[in-house]
């Protein structure tokens, strides 16, 4: 059987971050291979058409981490703390977002992908972290490893989350200075962190929808992440042979 295609989207050439996402968008690959799942870039600057076209070739679109969305995507100005905007890679992962959204494709982000993802729908973010009041430390790079399991998240009952996780009370690492502020309409919140921060969301109804805010492709070796890939993976194939 035809292992279901993935596509993965890149980060920017111009990100500051972008030595280090150059490490995580490789774990992210090899977290597909590993669930089953045949993964492939999405390159930049291709017509409105042919990305439409590689879209429909696709039996899974995975958002990846790394810098800031415009915040005028969702009427704000920049923030001093803002860094790695990019407008194409807004263009391009907004497009596919909502796309496979319309078309029941599965989908997972990571990261910075949980926030493209609530803004093309719709949503907003804090712009900094500096703008939610009581919110605690969530960015550790690069004093910590990738692995660092800096904080606890509470998984929502009866989500696609729990379900797959297996537990209500996890640890994971946190590298990220932004976070969903309005959430798009939609979307549901399935993990928070102790400091009421949204560490994950998912669309119910949808074949497979969810978003995270931590790196699960730095934890390959907990069971937990690797199930992550395995049911966003097994999700792609069921729609590649339906
Ligand atoms: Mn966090």
């Amino acid at each position: 059987m035809t292992p279901p295609l993935i596509g993965i989207t890149l980060h920017s050439h111009t990100d500051p971050d972008r030595a280090d996402l150059d490490l995580l968008i490789n774990l992210i690959a090899q977290g597909v291979e590993r669930a089953g799942g045949l993964p492939i870039f999405i390159p930049f600057g291709l017509s409105a058409e042919t990305l439409q076209a590689l879209h429909a070739r696709l039996d899974g679109v995975l958002f990846s981490g790394g810098g800031d969305v415009d915040p005028s995507l969702y009427a704000l100005e920049r923030h001093p703390a803002m860094g790695g905007v990019d407008a194409e890679r807004d263009r391009v992962e907004i497009a596919l977002a909502r796309w496979a959204v319309d078309e029941r494709k599965p989908f997972f982000g990571i990261c910075r992908g949980s926030q493209v993802i609530n803004v093309a729908l719709g949503g907003s973010l804090y712009r900094d972290l500096s703008e939610a009041a009581g919110a605690g430390r969530h960015s550790f790079a690069p004093e910590f490893p990738h692995g660092f399991l800096a904080h606890a998240i509470k998984v929502e009952e009866d989500s696609r989350l729990a379900e797959i996780l297996g537990r209500p009370v996890l640890a994971v690492n946190s590298m990220h200075h932004q976070a969903l502020r309005q959430v798009a309409p939609g979307l549901r919140v399935t993990a928070y962190a102790p400091d009421g921060m949204v560490e994950a969301v998912e669309l119910p109804e949808h074949p497979f929808g969810l978003a995270v805010q931590w790196h699960p492709e730095c934890l390959p070796d907990a069971p937990e992440m690797r199930r992550l890939f395995e049911a966003f993976v097994e999700a792609a194939g069921k729609r590649g042979r339906g």
